[in-house]
């Protein structure tokens, strides 16, 4: 399901735009709008699923694409063999502040731990 609301549902939907760089029939890839490194790119499920807390055994497979689609992200990129990070952030703590799941890819610079 896609919501009216939900910023990244808009993008999906093409109301809202963005620099997409990849999808899959489930999958879609876009630049993030205040990148944080050279590569900063939002991976997003085509299904309106809030958070990690939403997984559950008839969704998951919306995240292995993702995953699938980021390391082909990785590649274009040209930063799949010098590294890169996976952030996903949930609820408050987290420091989510869309409520549509997305994995950001980061790279293209030495990524530091522990994070803020
Ligand atoms: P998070 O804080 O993990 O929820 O990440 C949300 C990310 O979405 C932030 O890095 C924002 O810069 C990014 N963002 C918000 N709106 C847009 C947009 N319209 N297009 C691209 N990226 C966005
Ligand atoms: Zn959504």
């Amino acid at each position: 399901m896609i919501t009216d609301e939900c910023i990244f549902c808009k993008i999906i939907k093409g109301s809202i735009k963005a620099d997409i760089i990849g999808e899959t029939e489930t999958a879609l890839a876009f630049k993030d709008i205040k990148p944080q490194a050279d590569t900063h790119v939002l991976v997003i499920p085509k299904l309106h699923i809030a958070s990690t807390r939403e997984l559950n055994q008839s969704n998951i497979v919306y995240l292995s694409e993702m995953i699938f689609l980021s390391n082909k992200i990785a590649d274009k990129e040209g930063i799949l063999n010098s590294g890169y990070r996976w952030i996903v952030n949930t609820g408050d703590h987290g420091g989510q502040t869309v409520d549509h799941l997305h994995l950001h890819l980061l790279g293209g610079r030495q990524m530091l731990w522990p994070p803020g």
